[in-house]
């Protein structure tokens, strides 16, 4: 089955119901299907090659769903993009992901010219105007089309590519040298997973889902494509209540949403602000996390003030498509409890191996690796990182299969569960974004100013998860404090998500016993 078939199989029974909602507009499944075929019909007639990808340089709308299941019935990849990351950022995402198309909508149209400012090159890239709106634009590139035209196109099923081995999405995460990595995503990986999800959650028909997590980020590919699996109706979260705990709590209560599913930190601030309603949320029956340690206090007061509803903490890197394990906490947990992170989902497994890539003994901690349906095929075009991080391993029963490093501790317990015992590199979770601080030392890199410099984790307790702080040596070209200059010029490098909060300078850096940065010393310092 394709990622298609979901929203297509409901026309019949649940035609007329809403399938997506955004403020007031909403989209029913008659007119999800019939737009997203004309889409299609429009991009092949257009002369789109199946296996082409598609930018989506566009704010999570109902339209932009429509075109991700258009160009999906196209036989194409779709892109999302975080437009509203530094314009050379997205460029750098654009170019390494070739896109055939590029969509642009009345969000994102300012971005979209300030990116052709900052490399020409994005300009001969065919776009297409996803938008009602009249737009006014240069000439000499125009769009390919607009999204009044597919008006002309005939309402047919358009499948051209019926292979669930076939990429769906790409998606594009930190990446270590600098270099964002494109992970793709076929059909499959996300059938395994939605299909799983649905019928753990018990996902009914005319559920209210929330879709909180921007496009680009896996979490939403649950929510949209479980709400389609399902016949539910999403609710769009708009961008600008995702981090406001007032705003989030009146979302919930007031669309009287059944499931929400989102990084801890949304969840951590409504706990820090004690924001659910004294009534609680009536109509919520499940409560999903994923992404990061839910901090325990915030928790707790979750759970103490939600008696009904299910907690279920989910644990999965990108490269495994949206998530391979859970856990459902079975009662308030006491203070210092540790969560698991559970057991694998149906059609994935979870392996915690030794350097010789051999089980530990139970208990003990090491290596977490992935195998299983949701494996992606590997990052886009970048055999050297799949081939480094997707190992293929003989699984004792004389047969090979791959092995998804994930780069973080973990161990199995007595109880039957696994344990996440953090990171073994220099990955972290900051407010539910995966960053690479070697993605931030890159951009750091790029200045006169310092002679050196070291990004680490700040874990600060209670409900903040893991900030980010820079220790850094200056030239002396400089004097006085080089923060606010540093700050700056990142801010046009990398997404604010990545700006260290916490700044130091030093003489210079401390040294362990083989002569690296004590990077634990400078976290320490930061700490205290
Ligand atoms: P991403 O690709 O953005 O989903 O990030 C994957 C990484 O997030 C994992 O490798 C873990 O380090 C972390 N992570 C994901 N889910 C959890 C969880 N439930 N608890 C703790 N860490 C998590």
């Amino acid at each position: 089955m394709m990622i298609y078939d979901w929203s297509r199989e409901k026309v019949e029974k649940y035609g007329t119901r809403i399938a997506i909602s955004l403020g007031d507009e909403h989209i029913n499944y008659v007119n999800l299907e019939l737009e997203s075929n004309r889409l299609a019909g429009q991009l092949i007639q257009t002369g789109f090659k199946p296996g082409s990808r598609v930018g989506l340089f566009m704010e999570k709308t109902p339209k932009t769903l429509i075109a991700m299941l258009g160009i999906s019935k196209a036989g194409g990849v779709y892109v999302p993009l975080d437009f509203k990351s530094p314009a050379e950022r997205v460029a750098k995402i654009i170019r390494s992901s070739d896109p055939a198309l590029l969509f642009v909508d009345n969000h994102s149209i300012h971005h979209f010219q300030d990116s052709l400012h900052i490399d020409s090159e994005l300009g001969h890239i065919p776009w297409v105007w996803w938008s009602k709106n009249e737009l006014k634009y240069a000439d000499d590139n125009p769009p390919v089309f607009n999204y009044d035209d597919i008006k002309s196109q005939l309402n047919i099923p358009h499948e051209v590519v019926r292979d669930e081995n076939a990429a769906a999405q790409i998606l594009f995460t930190s990446g270590s040298t600098g270099e964002p990595k494109g992970v793709v995503i076929t059909h499959k990986n996300i059938k395994t997973f939605v299909n799983w999800a649905v019928h753990f959650f018990k996902m009914r028909a005319g559920e209210r889902i929330s879709c909180h997590s921007p496009l680009h980020f896996d979490l939403s590919t649950f929510d949209i494509y479980g709400a389609f699996a399902s016949g539910s109706r999403l609710f769009l979260v708009p961008p600008e209540i995702s981090l406001n705990p007032k705003q989030l709590s009146h979302f919930i209560l007031d669309n009287n949403l059944n499931q929400w599913f989102s990084v801890p930190s949304a969840l951590s601030y409504l706990a820090m602000f004690k924001a659910i309603p004294p009534g609680g949320f009536p109509s919520l029956k499940r409560m999903i996390w994923c992404g990061e340690v839910f901090p325990l206090p915030a928790l707790q007061y979750w759970m103490k003030n939600l008696p009904d509803v299910q907690f279920t903490n989910m644990y999965g890197p990108t490269e495994a498509t949206i998530a391979s394990s859970y856990y459902t906490v079975p009662e308030v947990p006491e203070d210092f409890a540790e969560i698991p992170i559970g057991t694998a989902c149906e059609g994935e497994k979870l392996l915690v191996l030794d350097e010789n890539l051999d089980p530990v003994k139970k208990g003990e901690v090491g290596d977490l690796f992935i195998s299983g349906e949701g494996l992606s095929p590997g990052y886009w075009n970048d055999q050297e990182k799949t081939d480094a991080a997707f190992i293929h391993h003989k699984n004792g029963k004389g047969s090979s299969e791959i092995i998804y490093k994930t780069g973080d501790l973990a161990s199995l317990k007595k109880d039957g569960f696994i344990y996440f015992h953090g990171r073994s590199d220099y990955q972290i979770k900051s407010r539910g974004y995966r960053i690479e601080l070697g993605e931030i030392e890159a951009a750091l890199g790029q200045n006169e100013f310092l002679r050196e410099y070291a990004v680490v984790p700040v874990l600060k307790n209670g409900f903040e998860g893991t900030a980010i702080g820079c220790a850094y040596v200056g030239t002396g070209v400089m004097n006085g404090d080089l923060a606010p200059d540093l700050k700056k010029k990142l801010t046009g490098k990398i997404p604010g998500y990545m700006i260290p909060h916490y700044w130091q300078e030093y003489e210079q850096l401390p040294r362990n016993g083989n002569g690296k940065i004590d990077r634990r010393k400078l976290a320490d310092a930061f700490e205290s």
